[in-house]
């Protein structure tokens, strides 16, 4: 894979995906910009060098085109976020669309219409991606978030470009930042996982198992863990088709000499509302009654143990049900550990889940050494998976 780092875009038309596929709230006001404002870097590279960009995105999931999700709704947006005057391409396959890509000069930015308006972007079609191949000099894919699909602008396109690919600086930081958790990173290195359920994250325990010195188990999946172990877990959520997988992963980072670490105690609740009645119960001795929704205070000092002595740290998953207030503070202390090890020199790299919500709402986010922009892609990559958007590019 080769950076853009390593090129010279003087006079070049650069086609580049990026990932504006970004929350709408009702009246299309953009909820999260920071996939645009990471986009930026890149771009403006390429102006820098005397080339001019042709920007490419999906938003949204429109089944065929649908003027709620038309680029043109939060263009003055985008324009505002990236400074920037952008032209705004209406459909790349009509002839006034292609004359206005054909009159583009250096240092100008054109925007392609939301590319999931064409069947033949999700379906990776060959024709569909050597068209917008055909628009510009060189390639660059920016969007992370997307490189998980092997759609025809974030994968296939790539082979019309053999000696003019390029990966962006989103991209690259998001690999390196993969990189230095599964490879690279000073040890110990920790994984916390943590979210509702065993078996969205199963892949991504068994292969952090082959790098972690630590890892720590909390949120709603842990429930699975103690009652594998034979603990009273109450009304808590579990998995009962995993309880065999949990006792394996248990075996296996004993073989490994991996550490688990698992809740002590846990903020529990007669029912699942802010509002109900709340108790602390240790992990294993849960009445029928009450459900596990948030760490405890011994837990929450004994994994805050376990991560400032780490140097390498990812963190995926919160360890309670954080969007309700009373359930939060097991979260926010786990992420106020992490910001304290990550100032004591640790690398923190937050990533593909929920906790990435997590540190946004508590303002966590500037004071980790990383905050993905890819939830699934970044997942998958966790997962030791090479993602086909990536793989394209080498
Ligand atoms: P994930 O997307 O896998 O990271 O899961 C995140 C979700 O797990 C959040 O919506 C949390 O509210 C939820 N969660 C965390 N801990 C618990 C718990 N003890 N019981 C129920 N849900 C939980």
């Amino acid at each position: 894979m080769v950076s853009i780092d390593k090129h010279n875009f003087n006079s070049k038309k650069v086609i580049v995906r990026v990932d504006f596929n970004v929350p709408l709230k009702k009246n299309n006001k953009i909820l999260d910009n920071t996939r645009i404002i990471k986009s930026k870097e890149t771009i403006q590279k390429i102006l820098n060098d005397g080339g001019s960009c042709i920007l490419m995105s999906h938003l949204g999931r429109p089944k065929k085109k649908e003027e709620k999700f038309s680029f043109k709704i939060i263009l003055p947006q985008i324009e505002q976020v990236l400074k920037l005057k952008i032209i705004f391409i209406k459909n790349f396959n009509e002839e006034e669309s292609l004359e206005k890509i054909r009159k583009i000069k250096s240092g100008e930015v054109a925007l392609l219409e939301n590319l999931r308006f064409h069947s033949q972007e999700q379906a990776g079609d060959e024709g569909f991606a050597k068209k917008l191949a055909s628009l510009a000099d060189c390639y660059v894919n920016d969007a992370f978030g997307t490189s998980h699909r092997p759609h025809a602008s974030t994968t296939v396109i790539a082979k019309f470009f053999p000696n003019n690919k390029f990966s962006g600086y989103l991209l690259d930081q998001e690999v390196n930042a993969i990189s230095k958790v599964l490879r690279s990173g000073k040890k110990p290195v920790l994984a916390i996982i943590g979210g509702a359920k065993v078996s969205s994250k199963i892949t991504v325990i068994n292969s952090i198992l082959q790098r972690a010195d630590d890892v720590i188990i909390g949120g709603g999946m842990a429930f699975t863990f103690i009652k594998a172990l034979g603990g009273k877990i109450g009304n808590s959520i579990f998995e009962k088709e995993f309880l065999d997988e949990a006792k394996l992963i248990l075996t296996n980072a004993k073989l490994k000499g991996v550490k688990i670490h698992l809740p002590i105690d846990v903020v529990c609740s007669l029912e699942f509302r802010n509002d109900s009645k709340r108790r602390v119960f240790e992990i294993n001795k849960i009445p029928e009654t009450w459900q596990g929704l948030d760490s405890g205070p011994k837990t929450s000092k004994a994994f805050h143990d376990v991560i400032m002595k780490s140097k390498t740290i990812l963190w995926n998953g919160p360890v309670g049900v954080f969007e309700m207030e009373n359930f939060s503070k097991g979260t926010i202390s786990l992420g106020e550990s992490i910001v304290s090890s990550t100032a004591n020199g640790a690398f923190s790299l937050v990533g593909g889940g929920d906790s990435v919500a997590a540190a946004k709402k508590f303002n966590l986010s500037d004071s980790l050494s990383y905050v993905s922009t890819g939830g699934g892609a970044m997942l998958e990559s966790l997962e030791g998976k090479q993602l086909p958007g990536i793989k394209a590019l080498s």
